[in-house]
């Protein structure tokens, strides 16, 4: 059952943490004061190296330091017994110094504060690498999605909706699907938005369903988007596909549809895991036989191929690629020094902690960081926009180039920096994206 929630009605907190002194260096707390598993420090830690190399000026460090908004709503949902729920909503807006708030909104028992606004800075990076007129944010809400039926989801989603109402818009902020949401949640969103508009708004959400307003290439883009990637840091590392051997952990939206993108360029998945277990067979899993199942099923377990191992087996495989594309905090300094792939290349939002960055590293292991290898979900979320937008639909041909172009592009933008600046991948992406936030920021200058 949800937990009860305490927080007052709506609060929306305009974050101002103090800066006692002016003069505040541009350094992320110094270390050991961050918390490995906390998202958010996580995010700062690696914000912050990249600040530093930029030589950012303090005042523009202390604005990204900063979510622009962040609101906490109750959602009392009446469940299907008549019982009364409340469930804790959260919608925090990091940036939108580049254009409108855009970043998903998950359901799921691991949801806080800080994992929401975390993962809404990762938007604003994210849109900022792959050069989106986007700012970022993030959505969730505090719940177990697998005890809720189908009406109990939606009641829950229209009050969520209703609750951040006053932020959402096709130009002020934009969610889309994330963790354990689908584009059934993204067309109630849509529809409670448009009934208190009074008038069809398609483009308040992307990834909604394509019979409504959703682009083709959508669904499975972020997966798609994450085997591209893969494929260039294969080609710069001098890998070739045919025969490479892979681990995806996790196995939704984006690790299915990375594996079996993976599969039809010729690598060989040795082993796909989700959160009830995962599987190993070095002649190759049988991807789409493994999604087939997992339709059925609901997860992967009792899959009846395979050898059954851990998910911390499978981190620790020896592979040519490892994809983790689950959630955060996987791969941290407790499993780092064993993993054995040789290329990373993260579908999942914060996969790795920043002090497993400096173990990979010192281990040789080129890591596509996820700020950039899971960008081709909001890619076409951007392109799904555009399309609502101009009222003028494209072929999921024209979605899946323009997909790969902007993927090559942006792959290619971070890697001349990285080799620039000898540094990693993560840490040029987010050179590349803080600098350009930054830009906007200067242009737009500070409000009065
Ligand atoms: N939830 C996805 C992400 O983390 C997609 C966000 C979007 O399309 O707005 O990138």
């Amino acid at each position: 059952m949800a937990r009860e929630n305490t927080t007052p009605d709506l609060l929306i907190r305009e974050p101002v943490t103090p800066v006692a002194d002016p003069r505040q260096p541009v350094t992320p707390p110094a270390s050991g004061t961050l918390r490995e598993e906390n998202p958010f420090d996580a995010m700062l830690a690696r914000y912050g190296q990249a600040a530093r190399l930029l030589d950012l000026e303090v005042g523009i460090d202390r604005i990204l330091r900063h979510p622009e908004k962040e609101i906490i709503v109750a959602v009392p949902v009446e469940m299907d017994d008549g019982d009364i729920q409340v469930f804790t909503g959260y919608r925090v807006i990091h940036s939108t110094a580049r254009g409108p708030g855009k970043g998903g909104i998950r359901y799921d028992a691991g949801v806080s504060l800080d994992e929401v606004k975390a993962l809404a800075a990762w938007m604003t990076w994210k849109c900022a690498v792959v050069d989106l007129p986007f700012g970022g944010a993030k959505g969730g809400v505090l719940c177990d999605p697998f005890t809720l039926s189908l009406r109990e989801k939606e009641r829950l989603t229209r009050r969520y909706t209703a609750g951040i109402i006053h932020t959402l818009g096709p130009d002020s902020d934009v969610p889309a699907p994330d963790v354990n949401t689908n584009e059934q949640v993204m067309a109630w969103i849509m529809d409670t938005y448009s009934m208190h508009a009074r008038q069809p708004e398609t483009a308040v959400v992307t990834g909604k369903p394509v019979a409504m307003g959703g682009s083709l290439g959508r669904r499975e883009a972020t997966g798609r988007g994450v085997a591209i990637s893969a494929g260039e840091a294969m080609s710069y590392v001098g890998m070739p596909m045919r025969g490479a051997t892979v681990a995806v952990q996790g196995f939704g939206n984006v690790g299915s549809t990375a594996a079996q993108l993976l599969a039809r360029d010729g690598c060989r998945v040795v082993a796909i895991g989700d959160k009830t277990g995962a599987i190993h067979d070095e002649r190759g899993v049988d991807v789409d036989d493994a999604i087939a199942w997992v339709r059925t099923h609901g997860t992967l377990e009792g899959y009846p191929k395979g050898d059954a191992i851990t998910n911390d087996e499978l981190l620790t495989l020896e592979v040519d690629l490892l994809v983790p594309a689950a959630l955060e905090n996987v791969i941290t300094s407790r499993n780092a020094s064993r993993i054995r792939a040789k290329v990373i290349c993260e579908g999942a939002n914060g996969p790795t902690t920043a002090a497993a960055d400096a173990i990979l590293e010192s281990k040789g292991i080129f890591v596509v960081p996820d700020i950039l290898a899971n960008a081709g979900g909001v890619t076409v979320s951007y392109f799904e926009w555009v399309q609502n937008r101009a009222a003028w639909y494209w072929t999921e041909s024209q979605v899946n180039e323009r997909l790969t172009e902007v993927m090559r592009r942006s792959f290619a933008d971070v890697l001349r920096l990285a080799t620039q600046h000898g540094v990693t991948m993560r840490t040029a992406a987010y050179m590349l994206a803080v600098g350009r936030v930054a830009t906007a920021h200067r242009l737009r200058g500070v409000y009065a």
